[in-house]
């Protein structure tokens, strides 16, 4: 039983902010900013393109519920919303996740940095688009 499940299932204590039955939410344990919250599905699903998309629309209709809370209630004055999937992008626990990370200024505890690459974007748009109906 992955971790999460047995977060669900108060077998491991959690800061709950959310549940139904369908979606949960609880305090990360990291904190990388004050607030930092995840949106899981109850059901055992590995990550993003694995999850069913009305429930991925209903994690999503929770996750804007509670950045709307905590930019009242703790101050955010922005959010970064993201989810890692696979290893390569960094996903440790394999039960999928939102990540709503609030965000206070500039200078706070994350750095998330886009670097610039010169590619062919019409080149890119083709291989994307290739075999579409
Ligand atoms: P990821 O690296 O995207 O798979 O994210 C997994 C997240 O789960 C990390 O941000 C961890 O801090 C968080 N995490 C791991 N164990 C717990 C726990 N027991 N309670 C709350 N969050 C946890």
């Amino acid at each position: 039983m992955s971790l999460f499940k047995k977060i669900i299932n108060k077998e491991i204590p959690a800061h709950i902010l959310y549940e139904d039955e369908e979606v949960f939410a609880f305090l990360d344990i990291s904190q990388t900013t004050k607030g930092h919250t995840l949106i899981i599905p109850k059901v055992e699903t590995k990550n993003f393109l694995e999850t069913d998309s009305q429930l991925i629309g209903k994690m999503f209709k929770v996750t804007q519920q509670l950045a709307k809370k905590i930019e009242e209630n703790l101050g955010a004055t922005g959010f970064n919303v993201l989810t890692n999937m696979n290893e390569v992008a960094g996903q440790t626990v394999f039960h999928f996740h939102i990540h709503l990370i609030p965000r206070y200024d500039e200078n706070d505890t994350l750095k998330i940095e886009f670097s610039s690459n010169e590619l062919d974007l019409n080149e890119i748009k083709t291989m994307i688009l290739k075999n579409q109906d």
